[in-house]
């Protein structure tokens, strides 16, 4: 049995993933996956930080190798979860995953004992103002990412918790008394 917690976040995009786990990461001690991707970096994304920016021939080497703890294909390009990097870090302490329903869903079959966590918006109107907010999307990609919306939290009930990021520090909390809690390990 790993030492760690194997903690997947899920949820709509803007609905406050990453501040959540910035919060998480100012307070405790876990380490933060880096997806790998076929797609072409961002303005503003950092390799390895971000995610791993991979060929195409690259990340299909990877596939053969098992490389992947899952991966799947949106619009065309490939994303996966690291096999080794998380493995190494569970045996060290808690891992955080911040990825798609499906993703998430796949390393549930993979680890039973990971818990899965959707994060929710207290309702669709303060799901928008965000993503409007963050002001780092278009109104035709806001709107792409409010139809898939429906679909992650439709698959709500295959999740192990769900939280409403209303109050942060009280949704912070909650993901944290998960990982004190701990059990689900590997
Ligand atoms: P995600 O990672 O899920 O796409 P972000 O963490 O980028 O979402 O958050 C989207 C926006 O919502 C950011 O501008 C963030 O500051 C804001 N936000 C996050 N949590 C809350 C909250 N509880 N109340 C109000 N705004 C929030
Ligand atoms: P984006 O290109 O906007 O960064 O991400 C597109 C989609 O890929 C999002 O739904 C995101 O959650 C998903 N994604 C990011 N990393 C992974 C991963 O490691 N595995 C899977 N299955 N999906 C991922």
């Amino acid at each position: 049995m790993s030492k760690g917690t194997l903690l997947v976040i899920s949820g709509p995009s803007g609905v406050g993933k990453g501040t959540i786990v910035g919060e998480i990461l100012k307070s405790r001690k876990a380490a933060l996956s880096v997806s790998c991707t076929t797609r072409a970096p961002r303005e503003g994304e950092t390799d390895g930080k971000s995610y791993f920016f991979l060929t195409k021939e690259k990340f299909e080497e990877l596939i053969e190798n098992n490389g992947f703890l899952e991966y799947s294909k949106h619009f065309d390009n490939y994303y996966g979860t690291p096999r080794k990097f998380v493995e190494d870090k569970l045996e060290e302490g808690d891992v955080i995953l911040e990825i798609d329903v499906d993703g998430a869903l796949n390393v549930k079959r993979a680890y039973p004992g990971a818990v899965l966590v959707m994060i929710a918006p207290p309702d669709r109107q303060s799901l928008v103002a965000r993503l409007r907010g963050r002001g780092t999307e278009d109104e035709e990609v806001i709107s792409r990412r409010l139809e898939r919306a429906d679909y992650e939290l439709s698959k709500s009930p295959l999740y192990d918790k769900v939280i409403i990021n209303d109050d942060l520090g009280k949704a912070v909390g909650e993901v944290i008394a998960i990982l004190e809690k701990g059990d689900n390990k590997q």
